[in-house]
């Protein structure tokens, strides 16, 4: 392999594939990220940061500077929507745990930028408006086909790294499953600038709030609070994200006499899926691309993102002359993490908020009260909810 070719092609400029050519680069490791877009994509997507992650991200300096533009979460909750709080977890038990004991709300687009930036000041390879359709190998190298506006181009690499999100197009190019189902439901967003802790005054800066009819999560970013409900999957979809419906759902969570000014709406359906391997020879699969999950518990970046510092320390070491069998420990370890904990964990928010039937959800609600008020069982339900556990399960994983 030519000393040009002798490094690891990303694909997708994410948050996983952004944090994954960075580490890259501080590590030595020469790298090329390849983005379909023609600039990074400022879509209003995850925005909460685990503890862990916020560890791995010290590494790069950005967590104070997330913490500036963002909000510190010390608390969270599952409420019920007519009676309010049940259970408030106190992350500030993780305190002998973690470096950063409380979620960091800040949209996922702000943490980009910030890569972003970092990578050109290390002078990375950064190619946007490469669109890639086709990943081959051989014994020696990996060979990536791109659509560029000046027609294919190829590039070659030691290792492939995907990191293009949910639809993945190296995925389905490999021809690897995605076991998995979709939520019967769609997940309807809508942010507002409505400051609703001045009406609930108990709320936190992220509440999980059951309901039998209409359960929803309040998120808290900076500037917006941001309202998810499930609708109806058949329903048109205009209609639901229509002002008129929006405002009806808005009103629902705090009635008053005014509109409210709506600043972003979306509307997307939802799944739980994880690939059948991680890796396939000299290309592994890392964040969306290899795991998808609901958004209740903020996972699926946080996951992504941590795939991405595996992978990074795991490629330090082959770059050095370890044996390439490190990248079956990575799937391995990140792969038993997002079945075991990952999706398991996120699908049982949905159910505790969702239940219809009055003794099932009693009973949760109830357990998860005992849960928060008892501070040992707290600390290790927050341990699995932080994904400190699954980090902890992962690094055993031989
Ligand atoms: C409403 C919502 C809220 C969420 N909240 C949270 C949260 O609070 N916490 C959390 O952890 N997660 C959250 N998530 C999930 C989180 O947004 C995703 O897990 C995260 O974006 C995954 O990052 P990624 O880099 O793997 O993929 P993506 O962010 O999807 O990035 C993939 C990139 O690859 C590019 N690409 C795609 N195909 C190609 C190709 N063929 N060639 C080149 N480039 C390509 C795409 O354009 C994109 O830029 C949320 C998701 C949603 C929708």
């Amino acid at each position: 392999m030519s000393n040009q070719n002798n490094r690891i092609i990303i694909v997708g400029a994410g948050p996983v594939g952004l944090t994954a050519a960075l580490a890259l680069g501080r590590r030595g490791i020469p790298n090329v990220l390849l983005a379909a877009e023609p600039e990074l994509v400022m879509e209003l997507r995850g925005s909460t940061f685990h503890p862990p992650t916020l560890d791995l991200l010290d590494e790069f300096e950005v967590v104070p500077r997330m913490i500036e533009i963002g909000l510190k979460a010390p608390t969270w909750q599952f409420r019920d929507r007519e009676s309010g709080p049940v259970a408030t977890f106190d992350l500030s038990l993780l305190a002998a745990d973690t470096n950063h004991p409380y979620r960091v709300q800040c949209e996922q687009w702000k943490l980009m930028r910030f890569l972003e930036a970092e990578l050109r000041e290390l002078g990375s390879d950064l190619r946007f408006g490469h669109e890639v359709t086709d990943v081959r190998q051989d014994d020696e190298a990996v060979t990536v086909t791109a659509q560029t506006v000046s027609g294919p181009v190829q590039l070659a690499g030691r290792y492939a790294i995907a990191a293009d999100g949910a639809r993945s197009a190296v995925r389905r190019s490999l021809g690897v499953e995605f076991d998995g189902f979709t939520y019967p439901e769609l997940f309807l967003i809508a942010s507002t600038d409505f400051r609703f802790e001045h009406t609930l005054t108990d709320i936190a800066y992220v509440n999980y709030i059951a309901d039998p009819l209409e359960w929803l999560v309040l998120l808290r970013v900076p500037d917006l609070w941001r309202v998810l409900v499930p609708a109806p999957e058949n329903a048109d979809r205009n209609k639901l994200l229509s002002d008129e419906y929006l405002q009806n759902v808005l009103q629902r969570v705090v009635m008053r006499a005014q509109p409210y000014h709506i600043a972003h709406r979306s509307l997307y359906p939802v799944h739980q899926r994880v690939a059948q391997h991680f890796r396939h020879g000299r290309v592994v699969l890392a964040g969306d691309a290899a795991h998808i999950n609901n958004p209740l518990g903020g996972m699926g970046m946080n996951g992504g993102i941590q795939d991405a510092f595996n992978l990074a320390d795991k490629f330090q070491e082959i770059f050095a002359g370890a044996d390439d069998r490190l990248l079956d420990r990575y799937d391995r370890q990140r792969r038993t993490v997002a079945v075991e904990a990952v999706q398991q964990q996120t699908h049982r928010n949905q159910q505790i908020i969702s239940e219809r039937d009055p003794q099932v959800r009693k009973s949760s609600l109830d357990q998860l009260r005992r849960t928060a008020e008892d501070k040992q069982a707290a600390r290790e339900y927050m341990l699995r909810s932080s994904m400190i556990a699954s980090m902890r399960r992962a690094a055993e994983i031989a």
